[in-house]
């Protein structure tokens, strides 16, 4: 059985739903069914964990090739448009047939593994993404992903560990200026 374990929205509920990890996609389609009633709609901040399995180099539109290791990556997003949170998580959780963002080149060989989120109603993403780069768990980052349009290094950091929400989380709890927002998390448990 696969368990999608919530943290902090429904704390203690849990969906168990069929595993049909042996069907292509059809283990991800189940769990974004599940994600997508268990988020919100309104504009936030995110992170996505990614789990990478095998070493080796993957095409990343106008980064070229990039070279990923086997443990877990975080990539920071912003969702403030339509559909918020919810409607962004879900189209990342989703293959894209056609990459728009750096992200969706991860995504062709990388599962998502939790998802950290908080509701902000301004951009918090260039500050999450500094708050994990001076993290000690983020080991590496690759050097301009997701970063084309603004001043951070990067959006995508390495960890070769699960990287940890309670060791991050206060520190992503107070915004750029200084308001307090409560991040969550969802967590696919294969
Ligand atoms: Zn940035």
């Amino acid at each position: 059985m696969q368990r999608i374990k919530t943290d902090g929205l429904r704390s203690g509920l849990k969906y168990a739903v069929p595993n049909l990890s042996d069907r292509p996609g059809g283990d991800r389609t189940i769990a974004a069914q599940h994600i997508h009633a268990l988020l919100p709609s309104e504009p936030g901040t995110y992170a996505l964990i990614l789990h990478c399995h095998t070493a080796g180099e993957q095409p990343v539109g106008a980064l070229g090739q990039v070279r990923t290791e086997v443990g877990f990556y975080i990539y920071v997003g912003s969702a403030l448009g339509p559909g918020g949170i919810r409607g962004r998580v879900a189209r990342h959780l989703r293959e894209a047939k056609k990459p728009h963002w750096h992200i969706d080149y991860l995504r062709r060989t990388m599962p998502v593994t939790a998802i950290w989120y908080a509701e902000t109603a301004s951009v918090q993403e260039h500050h999450w993404a500094l708050t994990i780069d001076n993290w000690s768990q983020a080991e590496k980052l690759v050097p301009g992903f997701g970063a084309s349009d603004c001043q951070c290094e990067s959006h995508l950091f390495f960890c070769s560990v699960p990287p940890s929400l309670p060791a991050v989380r206060e520190r992503l709890e107070t915004t750029e200026d200084q308001t307090a927002v409560v991040v969550k998390s969802v967590a696919m448990d294969r």
